[in-house]
């Protein structure tokens, strides 16, 4: 059975989407710790972010790099951090949280409650800031 993930890059389920490559897809993490809290993912089904080849590996982090630039751009900040958990969905993934101190990279503090407007216009700063 199709994960979540997949199911969102299939467009069974709506997202916000951010970027989309032949092998990589970005979107608004839908309990997001910052606005600009992004995912990125490999379309190909694969757990474990650490069990993906060396090469997609390596491509899927400059193709991430490219979103947390367009993050940094859109919602200023100190730097985006990055995080890898997994422990939810099992489906490879990369959090992108733009941050200003460590704490704000605790994913055990409260989760922001977006409005479809706010989430929208998330997703135009990023979008309009990686053109
Ligand atoms: P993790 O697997 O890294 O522990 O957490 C999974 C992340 O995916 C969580 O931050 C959660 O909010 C996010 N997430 C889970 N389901 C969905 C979904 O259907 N849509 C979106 N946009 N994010 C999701």
């Amino acid at each position: 059975m199709a994960t979540i993930f997949s199911r969102i890059v299939a467009g069974e389920i709506p997202c916000y989407k951010i970027a989309e490559d032949e092998r990589f897809f970005a979107f608004l993490d839908i309990n997001p710790l910052a606005k600009g809290h992004t995912l990125v993912i490999p379309k190909q089904e694969v757990d474990y972010l650490f069990d993906l080849d060396d090469e997609v590996l390596g491509a899927m982090q400059v193709f991430a790099k490219r979103v947390a630039v367009a993050i940094k751009k859109a919602f200023p900040c100190l730097k985006v951090g990055q995080a890898v958990l997994g422990l939810e969905v099992p489906h490879a993934h990369i959090h992108l949280v733009p941050m200003q101190s460590e704490k704000d990279m605790l994913f055990s503090n409260p989760k922001l409650q977006l409005s479809p407007e706010e989430f929208a216009e998330v997703q135009r700063k990023i979008v309009e800031a990686m053109e």
